[in-house]
């Protein structure tokens, strides 16, 4: 890097985003391509001989890359769940850019690993965690790029674990492998699925246990601990219970504290799955969603998700880890140094899949110290007023229904389909969610509870305010009257 050169550039790059985050609410927040592969035809079709300049790259940028860009940060993206950026968060995150270290184990960068030891418990204690998920004793925290790759290495461990205790009681580690059984609900994260194949547990021993409206999607523990009793009789192998904070479909928090029991009765690992609503758990009156959580192994939540910090930050935490070393540890010569071998440091790189990482507690360090505990609180609490505020929007409407009681920033509602409509609304809510998602004027998703097809207004993005709230609910209303006149076509 010439630092000037970089200076220069990077002073336009600044520029360009500043202007992006100025002017992002005259982009339509959907992307407006339609047909896939539209980039190819617009590049060539290799990378070029010689050099070009940076105009060049930013004229193509302009004309080529954002119209194919959804607007996450937009202030009326309300769509899956949030991903925030903040100032903090991107200055954080350029600074990883720019020291650009593989911080794998301690010695690589010591500054890296401590500063992530050290963020980690600061967060932990945001959240209340209990004392054990924090550094000093066995414990402690990590950052993992997503979520789902925080309940692979927890599923590993837990798994490793399982492995060596059913080989004490003289199972061999083929019969151990092909019935060691994962439980957990429907509404849990695909991303248990995925662990669950890369752990190697077979499809069928992933045992999900049903939800319904009845307890808003929670999973009840008693049908849980007769998933387990059944299993067992069959000859499962029951080692792993994840439990959700927040699921994605509809922000449901599962029984922890029931959930936490019956792992221990069953001597599985219960993992707790926060990714969204974790970061809602540092105000005081959401934190006891988070009961129970005491009785886990392991607790993930996002910051990037709901807490100013730029993609990707997914922090975990467990109160063992020396299971993740067992499963995840190696350590070839070329690794060798004097401070792993005395065993004086943490080496991340047996916490996690990868070996090489990024400095990314940087970002969560910037967003804590410019924003401090406070105004994380009230950045959550404002998102929860507004989300209360659309909440009413939809109660007083009786052409809409909300589908489940709203806990945190998400919203479930539709628009009610007339009694004897064939597919229960699922044309008439598609086609209105396609009629606003098509405006360019606000981006919502969807899901499917006990088969309705239902309206998520995810609130939570950081430029979002009263105005766009009250402007999405307007545009809904308008093209539901006009749907509910021309009908869905
Ligand atoms: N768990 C929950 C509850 C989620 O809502 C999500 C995504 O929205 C995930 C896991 C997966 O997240 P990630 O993209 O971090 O793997």
């Amino acid at each position: 890097i010439d630092a000037e050169e970089f200076r220069k550039h990077a002073h336009e790059m600044v520029d360009f985003i500043a202007d992006y985050y100025r002017d992002i609410e005259s982009f339509p927040v959907r992307s407006q391509v339609s047909q896939p592969g539209y980039l190819k035809t617009l590049l060539p079709p290799a990378a070029p001989e010689d050099p070009e300049a940076l105009e060049e790259v930013f004229a193509d940028i302009q004309s080529k890359i954002i119209p194919g860009v959804t607007h996450w940060q937009s202030p009326n993206f309300f769509g899956y769940y949030p991903s925030n950026s903040s100032t903090a968060g991107l200055l954080g995150e350029m600074l990883s850019a720019g020291l650009n270290i593989v911080g794998f184990s301690w010695i690589t960068s010591p500054a890296a690993t401590e500063l992530e030891i050290i963020v980690l418990d600061w967060l932990a204690k945001l959240l209340k965690l209990p004392d054990e998920f924090l550094f000093g004793g066995n414990g402690g925290g990590v950052i993992q790029g997503t979520a789902s790759e925080a309940v692979s290495v927890v599923l590993l461990a837990a798994r490793t674990r399982a492995i060596s205790e059913n080989k004490r009681k003289g199972l061999s580690e083929a019969e151990i492998l092909s019935k060691l059984a994962v439980y957990t609900s429907d509404q849990t994260h695909s991303c248990l699925q995925k662990g669950c194949a890369i752990a190697g547990i077979p499809l069928e021993n992933l045992v999900i246990v049903p939800t319904d409206s009845s307890t808003n999607y929670a999973v009840s523990p008693a049908a849980m601990r007769q998933a387990l009793e059944d299993g067992v009789k069959q000859g499962l192998l029951p080692f792993f219970l994840c439990g959700t904070v927040g699921t994605t479909s509809s922000s449901a928090v599962d029984p922890l504290s029931a959930l936490g029991d019956i792992a221990k009765d069953f001597g599985m690992w219960f993992h707790v799955d926060a990714a969204y609503a974790g970061s809602a758990c540092i105000c005081p009156e959401f934190r006891h969603h988070l009961d129970g959580v005491e009785k886990a192994d392991s607790f993930n939540m996002n910051a990037h998700k709901w807490l100013l910090t730029n993609f990707d930050c997914s922090a975990l935490w467990v109160k063992e880890s020396s299971h993740l070393v067992s499963a995840l540890s190696t350590t070839p010569e070329f690794l060798r140094n004097k401070a792993s071998d005395l065993n004086q440091v943490v080496d991340y790189k047996d916490w996690q899949i990868p070996l090489g990482r990024r400095f990314r507690s940087l970002k969560l360090w910037f967003v804590m110290r410019m924003n401090g505990a406070s105004g994380l609180r009230s950045y959550i609490r404002n998102h929860v007023r507004l989300a209360k505020r659309f909440e009413g929007f939809v109660r007083e409407d009786p052409r809409f229904q909300l589908l489940v009681p709203r806990t945190f920033g998400l919203i479930c509602f539709r628009l009610k389909p007339e009694s004897d409509d064939p597919d229960n609304g699922r044309t008439l809510n598609s086609t209105l969610l396609e009629a606003v998602n098509s405006s360019g004027r606000m981006f919502i998703t969807h899901t499917v509870l006990s088969g309705v097809y239902t309206l998520r207004m995810a609130i939570g993005g950081p430029l979002t305010q009263d105005k766009h709230v009250d402007a999405a609910w307007k545009l809904i209303q308008e093209e539901a009257t006009t749907l509910l006149v021309k009908g869905p076509s």
